[in-house]
């Protein structure tokens, strides 16, 4: 199964039934040659040493697969023919292997296969998957629900809060308000709460809450303390420091600032698991490494050999890699300088790890290639906190980086850049793509009535709400002034269409308020895509075209480019 293979099984079920057919195939081919070896007059171990690697390669992900029985029979089958090999020493020509035990073996694995689908009752929601192929993949399903859930604790600032609660809920954010902090507890405790934003005055009455709240931050990555005060002086912004506050408002803050704190936060890419890319040449290392990031709802994935790490980077676009030093052909700092010299790499931090406690000496020229090291022997809390740190200092260099300062999507020359990029993917993998042009609405004439800044607050609002409501797949940028643009893999324009359709629908809902005064805003879509048409000039020229169409029509809807 090759990497572009796995693009095809987006249901983790139908992945599973692949895996469990190609699971059988290898155990019949496992079976024949066995039988071939017990049936020959003279000792192979040569062959029975490639029997082994077969067996020993297939037991790690079939466990991955929720195929736990199996996996432990072909584990331990491994070890008992370890004992047969060539690698082993000790090993006495006399010595033969009881090859009824093996072909028994095989066959109860055989009935295992037959008779269940797969041990589902095992499996946690959120057990890794892992496609084998020549290199080895491990996938991890992303959770569906990730949620925007907030608490917040009010004092003093009911009305604020109110009209904060509001307007956040029109970008997907779930509020509860709570007047004692017990309660409040009480919810943060049963439930994946993202944020709490506290009154300072209720902290000051109740000291007790702060390292509670440190607790709950240390045991959950994503968690956020905001501070809100009628006050605004050095003393209280100090108090907010202090406590583990991850941000500060006074209790006048826009609305549109403080979701745009929070989006920061909770950036659109933080909303999907880390992912870790590991490279080593030792499959037992390999899986130790994975099972401990994917335990902390990490994904991963994993190759074997350097070779593929190229591909590998490109389809899974890792926020970290981390290399072994020490492998066959390819070391550690020979493949970070070759990922280094590819500039699209750049961004992506790299990690070496080692049995040495320092990175052995190497060529002057490549010692300087952009990567950390840690030693294997740092324990695991250690390791894992420094992937961590690692992959959230690359992360918020490239957000400000990369991003337009208004609305804090992608800028124009990183929305091209996408653009071809998923259209080469489309391509290659054949599936459609869906290119969307959002303009808004008579734009001029809210800045003629309100200015310029309630314009731009305009702007950020409907920047947050595509955030809030596209996929984490998605990509969305700002072209410049109000148009913006959606690029939506794996989407055929009738899709697109529905799903923008329903953002302009709630967009046209929003109250917008300036100097006491609510207003509405709308937007018209002009969508094109592929496979209907063949390049990206012609694609963007369509929407461009179907936009154009949409505004003529009596605008605030969406329209498909249909040809001539
Ligand atoms: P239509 O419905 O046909 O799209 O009309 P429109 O008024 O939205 O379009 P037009 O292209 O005539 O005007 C766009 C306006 O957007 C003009 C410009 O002042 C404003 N604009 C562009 N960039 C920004 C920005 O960053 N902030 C604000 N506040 N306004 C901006
Ligand atoms: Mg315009
Ligand atoms: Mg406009």
């Amino acid at each position: 199964m090759s990497v572009e293979d796995v693009q095809d099984f987006e249901d983790f079920d139908e992945l599973e039934r692949h895996y469990k057919t190609t699971l059988s195939l290898s155990i019949e081919n496992i079976y024949d040659k066995i039988l071939k070896i017990a049936k020959s007059k003279k000792q192979d171990k040569e062959r029975l040493s490639g029997v082994k690697n077969d067996i020993q390669k297939l037991a790690g992900p079939t466990g991955n697969f929720g195929f736990f029985q199996i996996s432990n029979i072909l584990k331990n089958l491994s070890t008992y023919l370890s004992k047969f090999t060539v690698e082993n020493k000790k090993y006495k020509k006399k010595e033969k292997p009881d090859f009824e035990y093996i072909v028994n073996t095989l066959s109860e694995i055989k009935k295992i296969l037959f008779s269940h689908e797969s041990n589902k009752e095992n499996r946690l929601d959120n057990t890794p998957t892992v496609i084998s192929s020549s290199s080895m993949w491990f996938l991890k399903k992303i959770p569906e629900n990730w949620n925007r859930k907030i608490v917040i604790c009010d004092y003093d600032n009911r009305k604020y809060l109110t009209d904060l609660r509001d307007k956040l809920a029109y970008f997907g954010y779930c509020i509860d308000f709570f007047k004692e902090i017990e309660e409040a507890k009480n919810k943060i405790l049963k439930e994946d709460i993202h944020l709490i934003m506290l009154d300072t005055a209720l902290v000051m009455e109740n000291k007790k809450i702060v390292p509670w709240l440190r607790k709950i931050k240390e045991k959950r990555h994503s968690f956020k303390i905001f501070f809100i005060s009628s006050t605004n002086d050095f003393k209280t912004r100090l108090f907010a420091i202090k406590n583990g506050g991850d941000a500060f408002f006074e209790s006048s803050t826009d609305v549109a600032r403080v979701a745009n704190k929070i989006e920061y936060f909770a950036d659109n890419r933080r909303t999907q698991p880390d992912h870790i890319l590991i490279v080593d040449d030792d499959i037992n290392t390999l899986s130790y490494y994975a099972e401990l990031f994917q335990q902390r709802g990490m994904v991963t994935s994993v190759t074997t050999d350097p070779f593929y790490v190229f591909n590998l980077i490109a389809e899974s676009t890792p926020d970290l890699i981390l290399i072994d030093m020490l492998m066959p052909g390819c070391n550690g700092i020979e493949l970070t300088a070759m990922i280094r010299q590819h500039d699209e790499f750049l961004p992506i931090p790299i990690i070496i790890y080692s049995v040495f406690e320092k990175p052995m000496s190497v060529d002057f020229e490549i010692s300087f290639s952009g990567y950390e090291f840690i030693s294997k022997f740092t324990d695991d809390e250690t390791f894992v906190s420094t992937a961590i740190n690692r992959i959230d200092r690359s992360r918020n260099l490239r957000y400000f980086m990369e991003r337009d300062s208004l609305t804090s999507l992608l800028n124009h020359s990183n929305i091209c850049d996408s653009f071809q990029r998923e259209f080469i993917r489309a391509q290659r993998t054949n599936l459609p793509l869906s290119y969307a042009i959002i303009d808004i609405d008579n734009f001029k004439s809210v800045n003629d009535v309100y200015g310029h800044f309630v314009g731009d607050t305009v702007l950020k609002s409907l920047a947050y709400m595509l955030i809030e409501r596209l996929r984490t797949t998605d990509i969305i940028g700002r072209y410049g002034g109000e148009e913006f643009v959606v690029i939506m893999s794996n989407t055929s324009v009738q899709s697109a269409k529905k799903v923008i359709d329903v953002i302009r629908r709630n967009f046209s809902k929003i109250a917008h308020n300036a100097f006491g005064r609510d207003f509405n805003v709308t937007f018209s879509c002009g969508v094109a895509g592929y496979p209907e048409f063949p390049s990206t000039k012609i694609i963007f020229d369509n929407a461009d075209k179907a936009l154009y169409i949409a505004k003529k029509d009596g605008k605030n809807k969406v329209v498909i480019y249909q040809g001539e």
